[in-house]
């Protein structure tokens, strides 16, 4: 049994951090060592992932095991800098650890271990699904650290129902004139006003948890002009992909009414596409479930949490609705927070979810 000591990966993936899609020294690492443990290894899949692959000698369903690597931007006393505030590499490390262990113990089947790109930034996902890296898998299981808000150090739960999520930019184009002579303009800063108060105003079914805000408005710059342009930034969640869909079409219909009110141009687009709710099968939350009490405990099982940040893993059952995907939380301790510059994590809690994978995907494939 291959094994490998998952503090001193956390270690090095730690201070290496990079960017969606410039994984490189990352990947390099990881394909590195899934080579070492014998699986035949492909590189460059949606530009810088990497897959892992070992076959049983027995026919069997495909199992493919998901980690993302990226991290994220800031700036740090007025420089820019790239941090793990997001804990990808202690997913990266948990994968590593987990697929060390089952190098050996594949006996029916296919076991595919997949190193994402760019999650962050909502596109990885698709990226990996387009150079087909989804073809053929019966199973997919995922898993994300969670932070002190969500569940415990020390805990890990059998599902994280993320919400759907969509990033809509507006666009408002209306007409310069003279600050004393308003009529002869179409005022950009108050088409916005006037859209924001309206998106403020959307009412979707109460039951369902769901949020619609603009974050940001940028126009004008000057007491006596009027302005011509606007940008909007509007952030879009809901619990299910039905409620984000009418979610998107209330907001259409309140660009197109206010457009012609106030006779602006007015567009609409959604650059990364909706990032899908989850879609989890019950038979994997069960089986995670099962694996965390037989690994952990009872004492340490929590619940299904939800959570409404996003997670470009739904894509892969958006695209291949017969997947049975499965997602595993890790109580790491997170603080204060994910994307906080400053997180930090218990990195002595990720053994755990590595064992919880290694269990639960030895059902499928042992
Ligand atoms: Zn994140
Ligand atoms: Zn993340």
């Amino acid at each position: 049994m291959a094994k490998i000591e998952i503090l001193q990966v956390y270690d090095y993936l730690h201070s290496i951090p990079e960017l969606g899609f410039q994984e490189v020294k990352t990947s390099t690492f990881l394909a590195e060592q899934l080579q070492k443990f014998g699986y035949k290894v492909t590189t460059g899949v949606g530009k810088t992932g990497v897959i892992g692959e070992i076959k049983g000698q027995e026919p069997g369903p495909v199992l493919m095991l998901r980690a993302d690597m990226d991290a994220l931007p800031f700036t740090v006393d007025g420089k820019p800098e790239v941090r793990h505030a997001c804990g990808h590499d202690s997913h990266c490390s948990m994968m590593l650890a987990a697929a060390a262990v089952l190098a050996d113990k594949v006996r029916k089947g296919t076991l595919k271990i997949l190193f994402q790109p760019a999650e962050e930034i909502g596109t990885g996902a698709l990226a990996v699904i387009k150079d087909g890296a989804l073809e053929g898998v019966d199973y997919i299981l995922g898993l994300h650290n969670r932070p002190v808000q969500d569940i415990p150090d020390g805990t890990l739960t059998p599902a994280v129902n993320h919400s759907a999520l969509a990033q809509v930019v507006i666009d408002i184009e209306g007409k310069s004139s003279h600050g004393a002579r308003p009529h002869l303009g179409v005022n950009a800063a108050e088409t916005a006003a006037v859209l924001t108060t309206a998106i403020m105003s959307i009412k979707l079914n109460p039951v369902k948890t769901w949020s619609c805000k603009v974050t940001a408005i940028q126009c004008g710059s000057v007491f006596n002009i009027i302005p011509e342009k606007a940008h909007m930034l509007v952030d879009c969640r809901a619990e299910d992909n039905t409620t984000i869909d009418e979610m998107l079409t209330k907001l259409q219909q309140a660009v197109d009414g206010i457009a012609v009110a106030m006779g602006a141009k007015i567009i609409l687009t959604t650059p990364t596409g909706i990032i899908p709710a989850p879609q989890y099968d019950p038979e994997m939350v069960k089986l995670l479930a099962d694996s965390i009490v037989a690994v952990a405990g009872k004492a340490n099982y929590r619940a299904p949490i939800t959570n409404p940040g996003g997670e470009d893993f739904h894509f892969f059952t958006r695209k291949y609705p017969k997947l049975k995907a499965g997602y595993l939380g890790v109580g790491a301790g997170a603080t204060p927070g994910l994307h906080a510059v400053n997180m930090h994590l218990n990195k002595n809690s990720l053994q755990k979810g590595a064992d919880v994978l290694v269990h639960a995907a030895l059902k499928i494939i042992g």
